[in-house]
Parts: C-alpha cells; sequence; structure tokens
C-alpha cells in the first residue's frame, strides 16, 4: 500500500476523487440533473410539513442552482453558466461553452407530491448550439439523455394524435391538434412536456409565446437526439446563449407529425 503523500487532515473534500476519469458532457449533464433532481424531492420530502408552498418553491429552486454551479465549477471550471435563478454574467456571450440550465422547471407544480410536472435541465452549448444535455423527471423515476437517446418511443395505443401545451397557452396548439383530427391536453414544465414527446406518450408539443433559453435548451436538445424534429413556432432553428435569451415558441413533433404541424403553424401567421 502506497502511503498518503500528506496528511489525511489537509486533504480537501471533494465530489470529484482525483484518480477518476473525468465524465464527459453527456454524463456529466446526466449526473447533476440526477443529482439535483434526487435532492429536491429530499428537500420537499423533508419539510414539507414546515414550509408553505411558496416557500418551498423557493427553496427548491435556490437549493438545486446552487448544487448545479458549485458542481459545475468543479467539473468545468473554464466554462459559463446561465442558470434560471443566477445574476446576468454578459462573459457569457464571449466564452467558448456555457452551461445552461434551469434547476427547476415547473416551479409551480414542485411542492405537489403527487405531480410529475417539474424537472431539471442541465445542456452546454458551444458555438450556439447544445453539444450535450439532460432533463432530470422525478416524478417518472427517469434521467433522458443525450447519450442514451433511444427514441422517439413506441406511440402508446391511441386513437387520434395527441398534442401537449402549457395550461394557458392552448391556441396554437389547438390550431395543430386541428389538423391532425387529433387531442389536446396541458401539462406543466416544458421539460415534461418534451419528453412526454420522448417517451411516446404524446406526438407534439407546441408552445405558441416566448420562453426563456433555460426553459428549451435541454429539452430540445434530448428531443433531438432522440430524432423528434425540433424548431421555434416559426420553424426556424433554435439558437442559445443569445444576447436576448429568448426562444421564440417551441414545436417538438414526432417525424410523422411534424409537416402538418407547421403548415398548421404557418396558417396561424
Ligand atoms: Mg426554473
Amino acid at each position: 500500500m502506497v502511503a498518503p503523500s500528506r496528511p489525511l487532515a489537509f486533504v480537501v473534500a471533494s465530489s470529484v476523487p482525483p484518480h477518476e476519469p473525468e465524465l464527459d458532457d453527456h454524463r456529466l449533464a446526466a449526473e447533476l440533473a440526477e443529482v439535483a433532481g434526487a435532492t429536491l424531492v429530499d428537500l420537499r420530502d423533508r419539510t414539507a410539513a414546515r414550509y408553505d408552498p411558496w416557500s418551498l418553491r423557493d427553496r427548491g429552486d435556490q437549493v438545486s442552482h446552487d448544487l448545479l454551479v458549485e458542481r459545475l465549477g468543479e467539473h468545468r471550471p473554464d466554462d459559463h453558466v446561465m442558470s434560471e435563478e443566477g445574476a446576468e454574467d454578459r462573459r457569457r456571450l464571449e466564452a467558448e461553452r456555457c452551461w445552461i440550465v434551469d434547476p427547476l422547471d415547473g416551479t409551480y407544480d414542485y411542492p405537489f407530491v403527487d405531480s410529475i410536472e417539474w424537472a431539471v435541465h442541465v445542456a452546454v452549448v458551444e458555438n450556439q448550439r447544445p453539444t450535450a444535455a439532460a432533463v432530470a423527471v422525478p416524478g417518472m423515476g427517469q434521467v433522458f439523455a443525450t447519450d442514451r437517446a433511444e427514441g422517439p418511443g413506441e406511440r402508446t395505443a391511441r386513437d387520434k394524435p395527441l398534442v401537449v401545451s402549457g395550461r394557458s397557452t392552448a391556441y396554437a396548439a389547438a390550431a395543430v391538434a386541428d389538423e391532425l383530427g387529433g387531442q389536446l391536453t396541458a401539462c406543466g414544465s416544458a421539460g415534461v412536456k418534451a419528453m412526454l414527446v420522448v417517451t411516446g406518450a404524446v406526438d407534439v408539443y407546441v408552445h405558441s409565446s416566448g420562453l426563456w433559453e433555460w426553459d428549451v435548451c435541454a429539452p430540445a436538445a434530448v428531443a433531438e437526439a432522440n430524432g423528434l424534429i425540433v424548431t421555434d413556432i416559426d420553424g426556424d432553428e433554435i439558437l442559445y446563449n443569445k444576447s436576448r435569451p429568448i426562444v421564440r415558441g417551441l414545436v417538438i413533433a414526432r417525424p410523422e407529425y411534424a409537416r402538418a404541424a407547421r403548415s398548421a403553424l404557418a396558417d396561424l401567421i
């Protein structure tokens, strides 16, 4: 056995064991999303009785943000981080690599133990395009990552195409459902809605109003890795780490429905 080269008391505790190979971006995104998701479940289960729902939402946002920023600082010290809960840092615009994270997407639903409609988003962007990403959906017990893409999943048995939208932005989604001869359903959390298309539980996700890049980046990257067609509401490719980090709506479709969805949306404009 080799003796430690310095007294153990001086070994700084770190979540990165010094001799383990560093995780690649896909695995790092997946691991961070999973750990943040588990931390959020634990926080909710331990403290739900003590906090009112609004305090729990704020705590959840902050705890998950702190964890993601700290771990990214350890694993990728040279990269920038843009988080929904962080202060704007314009140096990100010159950064070669920028992580775009939503520590808790679907904050409203998070305190409700029975709701699956919240998620953790972690993605890294180079030259305005995501190169690795993961979405953890603790309520489904799943972490979806760009290097484990197998989809889109088989459509669950249903007679008509199913279109999902947010709870308050259903106008464009209704037009798409009409065009497909399908039905409309609503769900919170952009990440969860996108993963419902990935798993085959729904066929198209339509969000017609503006979104923040952290709402969209990781879910869109995971969806695209799974063979789904992803665009903004105008049918254009989505770029990230822009000066104004806003996305003009989002459409995620199974390939067989993408053209009809696009045509329904084009008629609206
Ligand atoms: Mg959030």
